[in-house]
Order: structure tokens, then sequence, then C-alpha cells
């Protein structure tokens, strides 16, 4: 993370003034899908201030709206917050605090200050008036308080219907901030909860909900994105005027966006129910359960994270920085492999019959502590059908008629001949090749431009590559707006998923699920954490080799 940010500044401010003793935040997600890589931005922010100050983060479910939220969910947060390498001292769950919030929201009908209206939500909506427009008093505004207080008592015994009444603030309705223009903060749902079954029909809505839950819990500093700012006035109001304890302080920063990625939920929950996707975790998804299932590390998100900063302004950052991250992480740590995607078939004729040798391969030059593999190599090899071009243009410095080229680890070899099936395709090329130039025996005697990978015939282990595009083709904002006649979905690639069978070095034949590879020339990969078993290995292309991405 940039060394210093306008949030820093303040916490640190309030360390010294001794306004705040010790630090504490919050990760407050809504169980209503699956955390991604804009969350893990919150997570690493809000984990990483605590920490840097000796301070605390609370794990909180934001589960005041029953019908979106699922257990599920849940767990898979839960899950993933670890997984990216963060501890939480507390778990919470805003639902724990359902009898709190009620005789707080009590306590303000006490005060003259919330009021239950017999209002639609769409009356609601057209008196709020517009930012031009100031609002206009519900005829319900003047209930007494005896009266407000038996009606409030009564939506939380179930005497009322889904929006026949609701609780609202009362505030200021000509407020410039629309959002002080006496808000609901209680709604009727008759609902089952995740987590308070049916306990109750009455659920606090976010801009009330979440004050309390952070004053509750001694939030120091409530962060979250811009999107709130607008709502901090009303959010130091409930604080206030609920004569809370605790008082947080709400910053905003600004979100994360990615080219190429629709982030929000709902959005993401289309793709899913929809089945453009296989679930939450399909490696095309931008959440954390996807990116891990493509081979994403937490390494790599996390300094990725860090590296976009914390400012005011959001942004929509190159998906290309993401993929440099993962990149730079497993440098170093991923082995290094062949694998032939697309086989086509080299008989090596003057390499005598029935005969394999081992030769040693280093199994990552950048980090040379991890050793030597073996890899066979006999008179049949595989190479990629891509290498091979019988007429190729010039600069072409792969196999053709005459040329000779390296195979990576072993000899050089010459394409004699070009065998080909009824049609003209070629099924098989022969090739010649010279002991003399054994890798790593130091042969200098000629040069050649091209140099190519391969996996031996008989011992080759067939494997499953994934490669992927982009989900989503348009590469602007996600905020674009819709209309009727064009959504996401009019974007979403077909031809995001490619699968291919091809074929991998015998030596790969223990691996296990997330084991991560980089196939010379081919790039990163993992294996399958659903999909691979021992008898059919599938593997995700996590990010080619090459980019154009410079930090
Ligand atoms: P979405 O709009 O994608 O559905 P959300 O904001 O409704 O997300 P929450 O579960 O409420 O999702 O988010 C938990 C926290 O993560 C909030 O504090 C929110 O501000 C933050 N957050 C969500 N999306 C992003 C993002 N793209 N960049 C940074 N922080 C984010
Ligand atoms: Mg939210
Ligand atoms: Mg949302």
């Amino acid at each position: 993370m940039e060394t210093s940010n306008f949030i820093k500044t303040i916490i640190k401010e309030d360390i010294e003034s001794g306004k705040h003793k010790e630090i504490i935040t919050r990760f407050p997600p809504e169980p209503n899908g699956y955390l991604h890589i804009g969350h893990a931005k919150s997570i690493v922010i809000n984990f990483g201030l605590a920490d840097e100050f000796n301070g605390r983060t609370n794990l909180r479910f934001d589960d005041t709206n029953p019908l979106k939220e699922d257990q599920e969910y849940v767990d898979s947060i839960k899950e993933d917050v670890k997984w990216l390498g963060f501890e939480w001292e507390e778990l919470r769950f805003a639902s724990d605090y359902f009898e709190e919030m009620y005789d707080r929201a009590v306590l303000l009908i006490n005060k003259g200050l919330a009021y239950v209206d017999d209002l639609t939500a769409d009356e609601i909506r057209e008196y709020r008036g517009t930012l031009t427009e100031p609002g206009k008093e519900s005829p319900f505004r003047t209930r007494s308080i005896e009266e407000n207080l038996d009606l409030f008592a009564r939506m939380r015994k179930g005497e009322f219907e889904n929006g026949q009444k609701v609780l609202r603030a009362k505030i200021d309705m000509s407020s410039p901030n629309i959002n002080l223009r006496d808000p609901v903060i209680y709604r009727v749902s008759h609902a089952s909860h995740h987590n308070t079954g049916d306990k109750w029909c009455i659920y606090p809505m976010y801009a009330f909900a979440h004050p309390l839950e952070d004053a509750i819990e001694g939030v120091t500093h409530s962060l979250c994105t811009t999107e709130f700012e607008d709502q901090r006035p009303l959010y130091n109001w409930v604080v206030e005027q609920c004569e809370m304890e605790s008082q947080p302080q709400q910053i905003e920063f600004g979100r994360l966006g990615l080219t190429n990625t629709v982030m929000s939920k709902r959005k993401l929950k289309q793709l899913v129910d929809e089945g453009f996707v296989d679930g939450w975790d399909d490696p095309r998804m931008p959440t954390i359960s996807g990116l891990r299932r493509k081979g994403y590390t937490p390494e790599a998100i996390r300094e990725f994270v860090k590296e976009t900063g914390i400012s005011k302004g959001s942004g929509v950052v190159d998906s290309a920085m993401l993929e440099h991250f993962v990149r730079e992480d497993l440098k170093l740590k991923a082995p290094r492999t062949m694998g032939v995607l697309r086989p086509l078939k080299v008989v090596i004729t003057n390499y005598p019959e029935g005969q394999v040798e081992m030769l040693d391969a280093e199994i990552n030059p950048e980090n040379p502590e991890m050793g030597i593999r073996q890899i066979p190599f006999s008179r049949e090899i595989y190479i990629e059908q891509d290498d091979f071009m019988e007429n190729p243009p010039s600069k072409y410095f792969r196999l053709f008629p005459g040329n000779e080229v390296r195979l990576k680890h072993a000899y050089f070899i010459k394409c004699e001949e070009v065998i080909k099936d009824e049609d003209g395709n070629v099924v098989e090329i022969h090739c010649s090749y010279d002991p003399e130039t054994k890798s790593g025996t130091g042969f200098t005697g000629r040069k050649v431009k091209g140099t190519l990978h391969w996996v031996e015939v008989s011992q080759a282990i067939p494997a499953e590559f994934r490669l992927y595009e982009p989900l989503i083709l348009d590469n602007t904002a996600e905020d674009e707006e819709e209309s009727e006649n064009k959504t996401f979905l009019d974007n979403v690639n077909e031809n995001s998923l490619q699968k291919i069978n091809g074929f991998i070095e015998p030596n790969m034949s223990d691996i296990k699920a997330h084991d991560k590879y980089q196939f010379f020339r081919h790039g990163y990969f993992n294996v399958d954490p659903k999909d691979s078993k021992s008898s059919h290995i599938v593997f995700n292309q996590i990010v080619s080799l090459k980019s154009s991405f410079k930090l």
C-alpha cells in the first residue's frame, strides 16, 4: 500500500489527539452473494489499517434483508476472508442486534423523532420530492407518540401486511439532502431469516441499522465506499439521536472497478442463475472463489489491491494489472513444465527404435533451488500444431520443411518429411535429430532461432486445458446506463471458455487440486479443484506469459 493515504492520516490524528486509544474497524458484507475482488479491496483496507495501528477488525454480516440472504453466502464469505489471509477479532451478525435496534427505534418514537406511516412505497417516493423540489409531509407525520408506540408494537406482532406500514425517522422533508427527508427505518417483511428464523416480521433498513451496528461494536472508523457519502449526515443523526455511547466516524473511499468485468452482486447472481457460468466460483467470475479456482493466490490479490491505492475517486483499473500481480507472485513459486495443447506427432527417424532416455530439466530457472526434474525423450514426440507450417511466411522460425529447431531440454531436430492423410491434412512430421546438439552439453556448433516445447508420446499424460477470455466484452466501466433493450448480458462473451485436450509430462502424475505450473510458452495454469481427477486432469489457465502491462 502507498505509504500514506487520507484515511491513515485521520486515524493517526485520532490516536495522537487521544480521541481513540484503539482502532476498531469492521468488514460488513451483506450475505446476499459471494465476495468479489472489489470486496477484497474493502477487506485489505479494513484489516490492513487496523493491523497497522494494532487495532481490531470484526467480520460483521449485514443481514437485515432476509429475502436475499442465505447461509451458503455466510459460509463462503468466511472462507474467502480467511483464504485472503485475514483473521477477524469477532464474528458478528447485525441480526444479533435486532432487539437493541428495536429499542432504539422506540426511543426515537418517544422523542417524537419517528412515526408510523401508512403511505405506500410509491406514495412515499412521490412525496419525497427531487433535488430541485422539496418533499411533501405525509398526512401521518403528526400521529401522537402514543399512537406511534402502539402501531410500531403491532407491526412487530405481525398485525400488518408487507408494505402496509413503515416506521420513518422524522427529520426534515425540505432538506436539500434527500436522505434526510424522513427516511424509512423499519419495514414489515413476513420472511424467514437465516439467523433469527421467524422471530421477526419487521426489519430495520440499512441506513438505520448500519450506524447502530457500528456504534454497538465500538467501531471507531466505519470505512465504506463513496456511494454512502450522502448518507453520512443520516448516519450521524442516527448515532446521535439514538443516544449511542460510542460515535463511529464514517469515512468513504472510492470503489474498485475492473475493465471487462461486472462486479455488482446482482449482476453476478444473474450470470449464475441464468447459466452463463457454472457457479459463483466459475474461473471467469471476478469473485474471490472464482479467482481462487482459476489459480490466483491470496498474495497476488492483496498486492494488486494495495497497488490500486486508497482515494476518494472510484477507479476502473485495467484487468491486465490484476494479471500482472499473479504473474509476479507465481514467477518464483511455480514449477516449469511442458504441455502440448494441440498435438502434432513428430517421428525422429534416426533415433533408435524402442529407446527412451531421461533428460534433466530445471524446475525453475529463476529459482534454481527448486532443483531438477526428469523428462523422457524417445523416437516419437508431440509438438504443438501451431509450431509447424508447410509453407511459412518469412520470419517464421519454427518447424517447416528443411528447417532446424531446438527442442527445449533435448536436441535440435530438422524437418525431413511431411506426412498427410488422403485429404491433404498434415498428420505427422518426420524429422532427424543431431545427437551432438544435446541440451546441457555446451554445443555451439551452429545456432537455431526457434525453441519448441514437446512431450514424449508413449508416456505423455492426457490433460484437459481450459483457456479463458474475458467474460464481458465491454471494457468500459460497469456503471454505464442499462436500458430495456440493452443490458450487460448483451456483452457476455460467448467464447469466454475453450476446452482443449492435450498432453503433459509424465512426471506430473501425482498432481493435486490447486497445484500451479508454468507451462513453457503457454503461461500459468492451476489444477482445477472441482473437475480434475487423477483419471482426467484439468488445468485452468490463470494467465498467459506475455503482458503489455507495466507498472
Ligand atoms: P455490490 O454492490 O457489489 O453488490 P455491496 O456494496 O452491496 O456490493 P456489501 O456486501 O454491502 O456489497 O459490501 C461489503 C463492503 O464491501 C462494503 O463496505 C462495501 O462498501 C465494500 N465494497 C463492495 N464493493 C466494493 C468495491 N467494488 N470496491 C471497494 N469496496 C467495495
Ligand atoms: Mg451493501
Ligand atoms: Mg449490493
